[in-house]
């Protein structure tokens, strides 16, 4: 474990993960608790893959207020919570957990914190527009619910496997019936146009070339993909048609903020806290 943030008497709070040392989470929520004057620690844990729950119940009966949860514990979490808000139900994943006693509440904040980032620091609205989102995975779990409640004119979910993306649209559509709400696999895309598309697949850790068709990119659209750190062959693709591109960063910040609302009740400035990882 590695420390971050106050002393004397403070709350405190990790994110748990197998690989964790990556985690930016730390620096984000030790900025968050100085602008806020907050007085928390936040720390990196490194579970075993089999250890999840004894790890979580060892931080709580140490007093811990709430974690954040990554790859690969967001089911196991979402198994381990005593209540779920809606947004976790949908995702049938969790990266939030905060500990009362009430029992432990579990939530998803990663489709707000894209939701925020797309339409808060990018300055593109969703409501009405053609959006596509790639990918049926963990991060497309979590983020189709709240981007459809902001009221997009139809949302297609398209992934290599069609399976995945079907069930995710079942999923979602037992907690949102009225959506619009389609799917289709990479070949579905032929002769289809997009104002919004959205990454989630994770094809480019490994260069792959997802097969979209170029002309899914609308005159000004917006290219948004979940990776940050580097410049994935989607982010090229997506330039070459002429998209505006935007990667994932602010969208970690943002999910970030959301936690640190659902605890602490304060809600952080983002912007600042994006340009010090922009330019650190
Ligand atoms: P998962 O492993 O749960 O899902 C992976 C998805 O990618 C699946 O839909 C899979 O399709 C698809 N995929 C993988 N390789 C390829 C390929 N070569 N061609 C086409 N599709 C492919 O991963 P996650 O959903 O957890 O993560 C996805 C990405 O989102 C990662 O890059 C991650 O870093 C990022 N992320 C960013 C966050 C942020 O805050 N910015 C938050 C969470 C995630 P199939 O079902 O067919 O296998």
């Amino acid at each position: 474990m590695d420390q971050l943030g106050g002393v004397g008497s403070v709350d405190r709070y990790a994110v748990i993960g197998h690989p964790v040392a990556h985690s930016q989470s730390p620096i984000i929520h030790a900025a968050f608790a100085k602008q806020t004057q907050q007085n928390i620690r936040y720390e990196r844990v490194l579970a075993p893959l089999d250890g999840f729950v004894e790890t979580v119940r060892d931080l709580m009966q140490q007093g811990y207020q709430g974690v954040n949860v990554t790859v690969p514990f967001k089911f196991s979490a979402f198994q381990f919570s005593d209540h779920l808000t809606a947004r976790a139900k949908a995702a049938g994943a969790v990266n939030t957990l905060s500990f009362s006693a009430n029992g432990v509440t579990g939530d998803n904040t990663d489709g707000v914190g894209l939701v925020h980032d797309i339409q808060k620091n990018l300055g593109v609205s969703l409501k009405q527009k053609r959006v596509l989102l790639l990918g049926a995975g963990g991060a497309a779990s979590g983020v189709l619910l709240p981007l459809l409640l902001e009221q997009p004119s139809h949302l297609t979910l398209a992934n290599r496997s069609l399976e995945k993306a079907q069930a995710l649209q079942q999923q979602v559509l037992q907690q949102l019936p009225t959506a619009h709400l389609a799917c289709c696999d990479f070949s579905g895309l032929q002769g289809m146009v997009f104002d919004i598309v959205i990454n989630a697949t994770s094809a480019g850790l490994g260069h792959s070339v997802l097969p979209l068709p170029s002309t899914i990119f609308a005159p000004q659209s917006l290219a948004y993909d979940m990776m940050y750190g580097k410049e994935t062959s989607f982010m090229q693709q997506a330039r070459a048609s002429g998209a505006r591109v935007a990667d994932g960063l602010g969208m970690l910040v943002e999910q970030a903020a959301e936690a640190f609302f659902l605890w602490r009740g304060v809600r952080p400035e983002t912007a600042p806290v994006i340009h010090l990882l922009r330019t650190s």
